[in-house]
């Protein structure tokens, strides 16, 4: 079993590192979410313990960055922060299951355990909004029973859009994962190419969320 402890205390991180490694386990440790996402997209983790608290991008961004490019291993989130909010925000941008701190081992060695049971979970290979339906392998999409012509730019954002259903995303974030942050901030690429998915999906498909973004706005059941 090889771990991934992302942790930004080193003395923290280091006694992680030594109790799991007591437990069997292969253990790497990244200090920082960028060093997190590095590691854990070059190497299939069986576990990623990762801190939410980090400097740089924090562990909310790292669980949804790996899920976004389809990497899966078990994550459980380890917090500082024990309200329901924050938990609520970490399953949902993608983790297992969270430990708030101060933790004991035995807990966290009992979790650690449940979730290596239980592996890596299936995930739905095409993503569903209401009536839109996605499938980011085959490039394809569709409304209803009707399929959908769009270039790989709006097939890009529509999936960007679906993966956050409901969430406004603002001209920042659409940048810098649709366009890679090739465009400056200050261009209405994203107006037009939101336009294009509009003309495409309806208009009321995306709302404007004035001086916040957009929105994937689909009724959940369309009947
Ligand atoms: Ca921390």
């Amino acid at each position: 079993m090889r771990v991934l402890v992302v942790e930004d205390e080193a003395k923290l991180a280091g006694l992680l590192r030594h109790r799991l490694r007591r437990e069997g386990m292969g253990v790497d440790v990244a200090s920082n979410g960028e060093e997190a996402l590095v590691r854990a997209t070059a190497t299939d983790y069986d576990l990623i313990l990762l801190d939410l608290m980090l400097p740089g991008i924090d562990g909310f961004g790292v669980c949804r960055r790996l899920r976004e490019q389809s990497i899966w291993s078990p994550t459980l989130m380890l917090t500082a922060l024990g309200d329901v909010d924050d938990r609520v925000r970490g399953l949902d941008s993608g983790a297992d299951d969270y430990l708030v701190k101060p933790f004991s081992f035995d807990e966290l060695l009992a979790r650690v355990r449940a979730l290596l049971r239980r592996g890596a979970p299936p995930r739905p290979a095409v993503l569903t909004v209401g009536d839109l339906r996605l499938d980011p392998a085959s490039h394809q999409a569709w409304r209803g029973g009707t399929r959908l012509s769009l270039t790989s730019r709006e097939f890009a954002l529509l999936e960007m859009f679906m993966r956050r259903p409901g969430q406004v995303l603002n001209r920042f974030e659409l940048l810098e994962h649709v366009w890679d942050g090739t465009y400056e901030n200050r261009s209405n690429v994203i107006e037009v190419y939101v336009g294009y998915l509009r003309d495409k999906l309806g208009r009321e498909a995306i709302e404007t969320v004035r001086g916040a973004g957009y929105r994937l706005h689909i009724d959940d059941d369309p009947r």
